[in-house]
């Protein structure tokens, strides 16, 4: 098992696929894209189905997202998901992506095993969408989501970041746009793990303003708090449910002493956190010959040096090196 020194499991493991992205959400990277991975550095399909393979067969792994970067531009996605998904015991697996493909891919990964996707959508508006993420895709978005809900990959979950004077009124129609089609929302705090290191606090609209601007138009009412386990979204029933609505307040309602994730990067290293400043590098040990066992070893040792928080109210806090679309959000 993964286990830290302060008695968490990670059972929840979050793969990135990619660095790349073919969106520049302005909280996650500037306008004119990073400096990619160079291919030899990315772990190929078969290092990734190894070491996930480690991870459920080994280390006690139940839950394995895809995501990156943008996972949909792996072009092994829907192999990768049917190793995945054909591991014992079977991990519940899911993706997170930004849409732009998901048209076209959600029966295909549906039928290799996938089991859910979180889409991310930060607004209904096309000037705004633009602004916010470089490009003209909301169409492609909205066409993905639609094919997540028919390809059965339900509940679709939408990802929402509001920025101050971007798109902070649109919590409301947002919530209305996916209660209307059977999603669920989740509204998240922005977090400081931009490549550009843009963010400000002042800027980031705080889980108690979220809230604040649902109740005006819905009756929210606490979820089961049992039900909620280790996941970081605080669940709400809107107008007595069934439908619900998430809210993560990663920076303001920390969940860190609940956490049970790990990160394996795109080039094959383990974050113990998304804020963790070290990193274990599996890929070095496995192409020098690394057994399995090695590799668990290696790889139980990171999960053991986890830090208690993410710190980002303590003084020394240091923004990770690597932006979220390089760790794996
Ligand atoms: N490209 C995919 C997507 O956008 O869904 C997957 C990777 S993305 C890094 C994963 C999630 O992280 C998205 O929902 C995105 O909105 C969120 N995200 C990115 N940067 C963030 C930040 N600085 N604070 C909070 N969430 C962020
Ligand atoms: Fe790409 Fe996702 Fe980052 Fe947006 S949040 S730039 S879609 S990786």
């Amino acid at each position: 098992m993964l286990v830290d020194s302060f008695g968490r499991v990670a059972t929840d493991l979050r793969v990135s696929l990619t660095d790349r992205c073919n969106l520049r959400c302005s909280y996650c990277m500037p306008p004119e894209g990073l400096e990619w991975l160079p291919k030899p550095e990315l772990l190929t399909a078969d290092e990734i189905c190894r070491l996930v393979a480690i991870g459920v067969e080994r280390l006690g792994i139940t839950e394995v997202r895809l995501t990156g970067g943008e996972p949909l531009l792996r072009r092994e996605l829907v192999e990768i998901v049917g190793r995945v998904a054909a591991l014992r015991p079977r991990p519940h697996l899911s993706v997170t992506s930004n849409g732009i493909g998901l048209a076209r891919l959600a029966g295909p990964l549906a039928e290799a095993g996938l089991d859910r996707v979180n889409v991310s959508l930060d607004t209904l508006d096309r000037e705004t969408f633009v602004r916010l993420a470089r490009r003209d895709r909301l169409g492609d978005v909205l066409a993905g989501l639609a094919a997540a809900e028919a390809a059965g990959l339900r509940p679709v979950k939408v990802n929402a970041v509001l920025m101050r004077g971007v798109n902070d009124h649109e919590a409301v129609p947002l919530l209305r746009f996916c209660l209307e089609r059977g999603y669920e929302p989740r509204f998240i705090e922005q977090m400081p793990l931009d490549a550009q290191h843009g963010w400000r606090r002042e800027d980031m609209v705080t889980a108690d303003e979220i809230l604040a601007r649902l109740t005006e138009e819905f009756a929210l009412t606490p979820d089961d708090p049992a039900a909620r386990g280790s996941a970081p979204a605080e669940i709400f029933l809107v107008d007595g449910g069934p439908a619900r609505v998430g809210v993560i307040g990663s920076v303001t309602r920390p969940f860190c002493g609940a956490c049970d994730r790990v990160r394996l990067t795109a080039d094959g290293q383990i974050r113990n956190c998304l804020f963790a400043t070290e990193e274990s590098d599996l890929r070095g040990a496995m192409r020098a010959g690394a057994s399995d066992g090695e590799l668990a070893a290696r790889w139980a040792a990171a999960v053991r040096g986890k830090r208690a928080g993410h710190g980002i109210d303590d003084e020394g806090f240091l923004q990770p090196a690597r932006p979220m679309s390089a760790i794996g959000g």
